[in-house]
Order: C-alpha cells, then sequence, then structure tokens
C-alpha cells in the first residue's frame, strides 16, 4: 500500500518520449489552446480529407503519432514494448468508426479475434475492447431499445449481432483475457446492458472476463449498477465495469432538447463528478463482487481511487482494480501511478490513417473544450522540455 500525493513528476511521465516527441506534443498542445485555430483546424482537416487532398504524411507526424499507435496492430509492437517496459499494458483499440453493413461487422468480428490470437501470442497485455455500433447496425440497437416491433430478417440480424458479442467473449476466456465493452449514446444502450450482463452470468464465474461501461454523466448509473448487483448477485459472478464520465454531452443534450425529454446527463459538472464518486465507492464497498477499470485523466478521481484503496488495505496491484488513460493524454498519470505499483493500461487506437480521423477529431474536440485539460497538459511538457535544457 502507498499513497500518491500527486502526479506531477514529469521526469517519470515523459520519461518515455524522445526530444523530437515531445517538443511535437508540445506544438499540438499549443494550438489546442488557441480554441478558434483549433476550430477552423478541424474543418479544414475534415475538409481536406473529403476533397482526399494528399494531407496523410502531415497528419501522420502530428496528430497521428501522438494519439494512434500505428496503422495496425504490429505498428503498435514498438509503443507496446515501450509501455511495458514502464509497467503498463495496452488496450489495443482499433478505431476505425462508421461501420453500417453486415460485412462490416463481420470484418470488426474477424478482426476481433485475430486480435485475441496476436495478443496472446505476444504477451504485451491482457485486455480487448470493441465498440458495439462496430458489430451491429446501430439502428437496430435502437429499435431494440424502444421495444418496437422487429421484422423477421431484423430477428435473424439481432440474433447474429448476439453471436458475435458471444463469439469474441468466448475466445477471449478461452485465452484468459478481458475484454471491456464501450459505451456510446444513451439510447441504444438498454439492449447493450441486457446483452453483457446475459455474457457476464455466462463467462465471468472464475475471473473477471466481461466489462460493461458505465457513463457517469448519465444521471441513472448509481442506480442501475446497484439495481445490476442485486440481479447478478445469485449467480455468483464478477461484475466487471469500466467506469467513465461519458464523451457524448452535447449529442446527449442535443437529442433530449430537439426531441423534448429530459435529458439523460447530470445538470452539471460537479454533479458528474459527485456521481463518478459515488459509483467508485460503491464499487469498492462492494469489490467482491466487482473488477472495476477507471477510465480517467481526471487527476482528483484517480488519487481518490489510489486513496480508497490504501484505506481499503488493499495491495496497489489488486487484480480487481486498474487504471486507464488514452494513449497521447495524461502520461504524467499513468506513468505514476504505474511507477507506484498500480494496474495501468493505455488505451491505444490504431487503424488506417484515414479510417481513424473521426477518433483524431474527437480528440482535438476534448483536448479544445475540456477546460483546463489542455494547459495543464502543456504546462508538465513545458516543465519536461525546460528539465531535460537545464540537466543538458
Ligand atoms: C480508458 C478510457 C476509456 C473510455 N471509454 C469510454 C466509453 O466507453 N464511452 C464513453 O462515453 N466515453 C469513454 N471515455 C471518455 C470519457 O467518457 C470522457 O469523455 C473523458 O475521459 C473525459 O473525462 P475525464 O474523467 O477524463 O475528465 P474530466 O475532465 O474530469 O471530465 C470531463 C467529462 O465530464 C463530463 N462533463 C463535463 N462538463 C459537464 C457538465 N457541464 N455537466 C455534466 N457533465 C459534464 C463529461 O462527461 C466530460 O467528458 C473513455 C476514456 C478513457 C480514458
Amino acid at each position: 500500500m502507498n499513497d500518491l500525493k500527486d502526479f506531477h513528476d514529469t521526469s517519470i511521465a515523459f520519461g518515455y518520449k524522445t526530444d523530437y516527441e515531445l517538443k511535437r506534443a508540445y506544438f499540438l498542445f499549443k494550438l489546442l489552446t488557441y480554441p478558434l485555430l483549433a476550430y477552423i483546424g478541424k474543418h479544414v482537416l475534415s475538409f481536406l480529407i473529403y476533397i482526399r487532398f494528399p494531407i496523410d504524411f502531415i497528419i501522420k507526424k502530428t496528430i497521428f503519432e501522438q494519439f494512434c499507435g500505428g496503422v495496425n496492430e504490429k505498428d503498435c509492437y514498438k509503443v507496446m514494448n515501450k509501455l511495458n517496459q514502464n509497467n503498463i499494458k495496452c488496450v489495443l483499440d482499433y478505431s476505425v468508426e462508421g461501420s453500417d453493413t453486415e460485412n462490416d461487422f463481420e470484418n470488426t468480428l474477424k478482426r476481433t479475434l485475430n486480435l485475441i490470437d496476436l495478443i496472446r501470442k505476444e504477451d504485451l497485455t491482457s485486455f480487448i475492447v470493441f465498440k458495439p455500433s462496430a458489430v451491429g447496425r446501430f439502428d437496430l440497437y435502437f429499435k431494440k431499445a424502444e421495444n418496437l416491433p422487429l421484422k423477421e430478417i431484423e430477428i435473424a440480424e439481432w440474433k447474429r449481432v448476439e453471436d458475435r458479442f458471444d463469439k469474441i467473449c468466448a475466445k477471449a476466456e478461452k485465452n484468459s483475457i478481458s475484454v471491456l465493452i464501450d459505451a456510446e449514446e444513451s439510447w441504444i444502450q438498454e439492449p447493450i446492458d441486457n446483452l453483457i450482463e446475459k455474457l457476464m452470468i455466462k463467462y465471468n464465474k472464475k475471473s473477471c472476463i466481461v466489462y460493461n461501461t458505465i457513463q457517469a454523466y448519465r444521471s441513472d448509473r448509481l442506480e442501475y449498477l446497484k439495481h445490476m448487483h442485486i440481479r447478478l448477485a445469485d449467480f455468483n459472478v464478477k461484475i466487471g465495469i469500466k467506469l467513465v464520465r461519458g464523451a457524448y454531452m452535447e449529442k446527449e443534450r442535443e437529442r433530449a432538447k430537439t426531441n423534448n425529454y429530459k435529458s439523460p446527463i447530470c445538470e452539471t459538472k460537479f454533479i458528474t463528478d459527485e456521481n463518478f464518486n459515488n459509483c467508485m465507492n460503491y464499487m469498492f464497498d462492494n469489490l467482491h463482487d466487482f473488477h472495476l477499470f477507471i477510465g480517467s485523466h481526471n487527476e482528483k478521481s484517480n488519487i481518490l481511487a489510489t486513496k480508497i484503496m490504501s484505506r481499503n488495505q488493499l495491495r496497489n496491484n489488486d487484480n480487481r482494480v486498474w487504471y486507464s488513460q488514452l494513449f497521447g493524454m495524461s502520461d504524467h498519470i499513468s506513468f505514476n501511478l504505474a511507477l507506484n505499483g498500480f494496474n495501468v493500461a493505455k488505451y491505444l487506437p490504431f487503424g488506417p490513417l484515414r479510417d481513424v480521423i473521426p477518433y483524431l477529431i474527437r480528440r482535438l474536440d476534448e483536448n479544445t473544450s475540456v477546460s483546463g485539460q489542455t494547459s495543464r497538459e502543456l504546462d508538465l511538457i513545458s516543465n519536461e522540455i525546460k528539465r531535460r535544457a537545464l540537466k543538458d
């Protein structure tokens, strides 16, 4: 047990970055401090991609290398090895979005199953992740969520979606790999929650294979968590939960306003933070049943989790608790946690350059709009650059 006070030792945080990589990160985050420039840049980028303007090299050398591990799994090995040397695992994330056809869904399935073989062989990580919308049609989830009658052809389609979830979890179980299932828009989540609960009952008896995601910005999630806990109590299973705040706030609010229903999102950031802490506390209080994967760049949330672990006399490397940040962001949190013996896994997105653009644009958005985050990242990088210059 070990109390972490803060994450500000930049020599630990950026030890694995070369001077060039550090300066590139500085340049990028500096640009993001100018919201207007970032806004224009984002739209110009989308336009240039749309007209197939040859800017791949520039994207690759800037945002792509900052936020992605490579274009394919093998490309990611270099980053994975570097992180592994610092006791940080990776969650390889094939971040291609916009799947819409059965062909796309089957490809994602095939790719995810191959990925399990690959990471098992290389022994570099113990998690994989997928998005429900990458293995099933968004409108089908929506129909299920709304209890709308399915046509015969859609009943068969839903069965294929269930099969894809099952095949991934079955293979993961066989290879002792855990599966994180991302959460997306609230209006498709209910059938996904139900499906994942069934998979937990099937695969989480001996160890925690299947993890659902709780978005704490949804005001109903603590209740959901408690009810799920009661529902699963009789099955003697481990409940895997990835806890995040949630990434679709503006979209959720807009839809609620347009369709005139109460927004499912907490009214303020403060309430989201409270909800996040309450969900986290609930799971730590019931750790005999839960496995917790904390996905956050919030320093306070991460420190709080380490404090609760210390108070509850848990070992830092208790295998029921994992911490995670996205690659290219909040290295100071990941590296300091890992150095203190906590379990850390970085989400490592990869995919063909043009196909991961939506993911990259979301990162630009997040780093521009989340108050404090960019300037914090920038201060840390700049301190490290100064520290290295003084040392030389
Ligand atoms: C490893 C990992 C996995 C992730 N997986 C998912 C996933 O499956 N699904 C998903 O949706 N997101 C996912 N995210 C993204 C995550 O939900 C957040 O968008 C992001 O991490 C920012 O939250 P934070 O806790 O890091 O930081 P913070 O900066 O403390 O929080 C920012 C977040 O607070 C909330 N918020 C901000 N302003 C308000 C407001 N006015 N009112 C109410 N709430 C507000 C929003 O959720 C916002 O994203 C993941 C993040 C990580 C690191």
